[in-house]
C-alpha cells in the first residue's frame, strides 16, 4: 500500500486515523455484527452515532442552543435554492459575489424574488475580497449571502461584511471547521462536508432556530424545508449514514487534535510554508491579493501554460496529486485541508524548488 499527498479540492484527504478506524470496524461495528453501511438509521447504534456526532460538532464550534443543526443531502448546491425557499419572506436578498459558487447561488436565487449583488470582485477573475465594510443593503433584504472561502479561486473573507443588522448567510464548504467561528453572527452556516470533513453526499446546516417555520415560498418540496429535517432530527427519511458516521470519526479526530484554535495554528503554519515560497519564487506565484489569501486552497501559476502542465504531471509522478488547477483558471491549486498534513506541504515546497532549479 502506499499512500500519496492528495491536494484534491473535494472529495478530499481524510485523515490517516480515521480511515484505519473505520476500516478496523467495517464488518462488525461496536459487536452489532454489521457494518455501519447496513444498519437501519432508526437502530440504537445509528441513534447513538447521528446524536454524538451532532454533540461533537456543538462542541467544536460552540453552537449556541438556539441553532440547530441539520445533516442534509442534495450537495452544497441544493441549498443554493433551499436558501431562497425558506428565506424569502419578502422575496428580496442581497449577494456578495466573490467567486463560481457565489455566482450560482445568487444565479439561482434570482428563481425565488428580487436578488441584488450588492458587491462583486468579478472584474478582476475573483482575484480578491471586495471592502464589505458599507454596502447599499437593501432595507427590505431577507438576508445577505457570503461564500465565505471561495474554493475555486483561493480567497477567504477575514472579516465579515457588515450587513447593517441583517441575516447573515455563509457558503463554508471550504473552509468548514479550519479555524474557531462565532455562530452567533451568522443566521445560517452551510458547507458541504466533502471539502473539509469528510466523504462526499451530505451537507451541514447550522440554522439560528427562529428562522425554521412553516412559513416558506408556495410550493416549496417537503424535503426542502428546514422544518421537516429540524423535526425529525435530521431522520425524516433515510439520510447519508455511513457519511453521518465518517463526519463524526472527524470530529471526534478534531477535539483529539485540540480543537478548532489548533486547527488554526496548524492551517496557518502549512500556508505560510507554501506562501513564503510563492512569494520568493522566480519560478511560480500565487494568483490573489495577498490580504485574501485562502488558507485551504492554494491556487499559483508559472506563467507559462506549457509549464503548468509539465509541473503537474511531474508532480503526480512524485506522488504529489490532483494539483491541476479548476478548468475555469488554469494553472495550479494546492488543497491543503486539515488532514492535510504538514509533511506534504513542505513535500510539495521541496518538489517545486527542485522543478523551479531544473526548467528556469
Ligand atoms: C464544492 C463547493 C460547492 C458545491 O458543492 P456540491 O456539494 O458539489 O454541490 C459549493 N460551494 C463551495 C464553496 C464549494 O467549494
Amino acid at each position: 500500500m502506499s499512500r500519496v499527498y492528495n491536494f484534491s479540492a473535494g472529495p478530499a484527504v481524510l485523515p490517516e486515523e480515521v480511515l484505519r478506524e473505520a476500516q478496523a470496524e467495517m464488518l462488525d461495528y461496536k459487536g452489532t455484527g454489521m457494518s455501519v453501511m447496513e444498519m437501519s438509521h432508526r437502530s440504537k447504534a445509528f441513534d447513538d452515532i447521528i446524536r454524538e456526532a451532532e454533540q461533537d460538532l456543538r462542541d467544536l464550534m460552540h453552537i449556541p442552543d438556539n441553532y440547530r443543526v441539520l445533516f442534509l443531502q442534495g450537495g452544497a448546491s441544493l441549498q443554493f435554492a433551499m436558501i431562497p425557499m425558506n428565506l424569502m419572506k419578502n422575496r428580496v436578498a442581497d449577494y456578495i459575489v466573490t467567486g463560481q459558487w457565489a455566482k450560482k447561488a445568487y444565479q439561482e436565487a434570482q428563481k425565488y424574488g428580487k436578488v441584488n449583488k450588492i458587491a462583486s470582485s468579478e472584474d478582476e477573475t475573483f482575484s480578491y475580497i471586495p471592502d464589505c465594510s458599507d454596502l447599499n443593503i437593501s432595507p427590505d433584504a431577507d438576508y445577505v449571502y457570503i461564500c465565505e472561502n471561495n474554493t475555486i479561486y483561493g480567497t477567504k473573507f477575514k472579516t465579515l461584511p457588515n450587513t447593517k443588522g441583517k441575516d447573515l448567510v455563509a457558503d463554508v464548504s471550504s473552509c468548514f471547521l479550519s479555524e474557531p467561528v462565532d455562530v452567533s453572527r451568522y443566521a445560517l452556516i452551510y458547507g458541504g462536508v466533502q471539502k473539509n470533513i469528510g466523504p462526499a453526499g451530505m451537507v451541514i446546516a447550522i440554522v439560528r432556530d427562529d428562522l425554521i417555520t412553516e412559513d416558506v415560498l408556495p410550493g416549496t418540496p417537503t424535503m426542502m424545508k428546514y422544518k421537516t429535517h429540524a423535526d425529525a432530527g435530521s431522520l425524516y427519511n433515510t439520510p447519508n449514514c455511513y457519511c453521518i458516521y465518517m463526519c463524526g470519526k472527524v470530529f471526534k479526530w478534531l477535539k483529539r487534535m485540540g480543537g478548532l484554535g489548533e486547527m488554526k495554528r496548524r492551517n496557518e503554519e502549512k500556508a505560510k510554508i507554501l506562501y513564503d515560497f510563492l512569494d520568493e519564487s522566480k519560478m511560480f506565484r500565487g494568483t490573489v491579493r495577498k490580504e485574501d489569501r485562502s488558507l485551504m486552497n492554494v491556487p499559483f501559476v508559472t506563467g507559462d501554460k506549457e509549464l503548468d502542465a509539465k509541473f503537474v504531471k511531474e508532480a503526480e509522478a512524485a506522488g504529489l496529486v490532483n494539483l491541476k488547477g479548476h478548468r475555469t483558471v488554469g494553472g495550479m491549486r494546492a488543497s491543503i485541508y486539515n488532514a492535510m498534513p504538514k509533511e506534504g506541504v513542505e513535500a510539495l515546497v521541496a518538489f517545486m524548488k527542485k522543478f523551479e532549479e531544473g526548467n528556469l
